[in-house]
């Protein structure tokens, strides 16, 4: 339910944005590299995919 925002105190609002954090929207880090790369994709670092160097570089 909503609440004028005088009614929630600075503490109470940052407590609750403790758990509102940034994140790479659709990224998965490489399990070789390490590097950030979409989903389903070949890493463009090292060009492994599901655990197999499937690009030479
Ligand atoms: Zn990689």
């Amino acid at each position: 339910m909503a609440v004028p925002f005088r009614r929630t105190s600075k503490k109470v609002k940052r407590q609750r944005r403790t758990h509102k954090k940034l994140h790479m929207p659709g990224m998965v880090e490489c399990p070789n590299c390490g590097e950030y790369t979409k989903p389903h994709h070949v890493c463009k670092n090292c060009g492994h995919y599901n655990g197999k160097q499937v690009v030479e570089k």
